[in-house]
């Protein structure tokens, strides 16, 4: 499967246009084995979610990395403080490194990411006080956005936030404006399905309030092509629709460093006691989540037999794309949009997910082949869909 109009080459990958899909597809440019690492990357941006942040669950404020020890972060996940966690050597939470702003005291897990965050955009949007200052405009649109997105999150009007503050810092504005572009590839109408699905019903009216207070927290003659409503509306589609999600917690860096030594029955049995006690306390909200913008990553296609998966193997908001088959030369690589669950579903269920939340229909080989399927759910399907 050769491919013409090649138009990024990076380390055994290209992104050229896709066999199986009208856009862009990511391709090898060499033969991967499985379990293999394909490409790392980096985002273009990142930020933790408004209100994970502010729930108390700690990271960097520029990587996501855990800022919490493993025993703190299961302190608060259970509601158990004098909970005692063995096998402190396998704490990935060095506090030793971390720094914080010392004009609003925002902490990073680094001096590097300290100093990364502000040459991108804190230097714009750092509130210069200690502690924060709900009357800064900034604030003001960070809490505009909480009141009409809750969680569970799906993505932040922070990282448009940081996207137009570095827009505002960078000298090659050109560059930006191009990576944006390649992610930005929508119609009108499916902008308005995105800003509708983040917004719910009032979207058009809250668009303009968001549009408002950006306006007075980053309005500049460099970021007035985005504030228009056209503009607006686009970046707000492109972090809706491109935005990756990103778990991490201290925890489980924790659970993996002891399982990856001989575990003993009792420690075993411990984690066991933790999952389930910050199951009860905290729900599914054990992780520190965000969103990201990366500019590889979000050429993958998806497919409902996907030869690759993407992970988080630093902890942080380092993306990884790994085999998992082997892939020739020139072949697509392809993740799962959906999870483990729904991929297991029929046909027409998988396919009803991703028009419903990615707006497409998906052609893969396995849709392909069980083209003949006849368009029902099972009971259990139908069931989940009445909800
Ligand atoms: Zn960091
Ligand atoms: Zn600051
Ligand atoms: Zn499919």
């Amino acid at each position: 499967m050769a491919c013409s109009k090649e138009t990024f080459i990076n380390h055994g990958v290209k992104i050229c246009p896709s066999l199986e899909t009208q856009g862009r597809g990511l391709f090898t440019t060499r033969s991967f084995k499985n379990g293999e690492t394909i490409i790392e990357e980096q985002p273009l941006f990142s930020c933790q979610f408004s209100w994970n942040y502010a729930y108390g669950y700690s990271a960097c404020d520029f990587c996501m990395r855990p800022l919490e020890t493993a025993e703190e972060n299961a302190r608060r996940l259970t509601a158990k403080p004098d909970l005692i966690l063995p096998h402190t050597e396998c704490d990935g939470t060095d506090k030793s490194f971390h720094v914080i702003c010392s004009k609003c005291a925002v902490t990073y897990c680094s001096v590097e990411c300290k100093d990364q965050a502000w040459n991108q955009y804190h230097k714009t949007i750092c509130c210069n006080m200690l502690g924060g200052n709900p009357n800064h405009p900034v604030e003001k649109l960070n809490e505009a956005w909480k009141k009409m997105h809750y969680p569970p999150e799906t993505s932040t009007i922070m990282l448009l936030v940081r996207i137009l503050a570095n827009f505002i810092q960078r000298s090659d504005r050109e560059e930006l404006k191009g990576q944006l572009m390649s992610l930005c590839h929508h119609t009108v109408n499916e902008e308005e399905t995105i800003a509708h699905k983040l917004l719910g019903q009032e979207f058009e009216s809250q668009l303009e309030l968001l549009r408002d207070l950006s306006t007075k927290a980053l309005g500049m003659p460099e970021t007035n092509e985005f504030l228009t409503p056209q503009g607006f509306r686009s970046l707000i589609a492109l972090i809706g629709r491109n935005g990756q999600g990103i778990g991490t917690s201290a925890f489980s860096v924790w659970v993996r460093k002891v399982s990856e030594n001989e575990i003993d029955p009792t420690t075993d049995a411990l984690i066991d006691t933790i999952y389930q006690e910050m199951e009860t306390e905290s729900g599914d909200f054990l992780n520190n989540e965000g969103s990201a913008l990366f500019a590889i990553q979000s050429a993958v296609n998806h497919s409902c037999e996907p030869n690759c998966v993407s992970t988080f193997p630093f902890s942080n908001h380092t993306v990884a794309l790994v085999a998992s088959k082997d892939i020739e030369e020139n072949e697509e690589v392809f993740i799962s949009y959906l999870d483990e669950c729904a991929l297991s579903r029929s046909r027409h269920s998988r396919r009803k997910i991703l028009e419903e939340n990615y707006l497409f229909h998906c052609n893969c080989s396995r849709c392909q082949l069980e083209a003949d399927e006849p368009d029902m759910t099972s009971e259990d399907e139908e069931s989940m869909e009445d909800d």
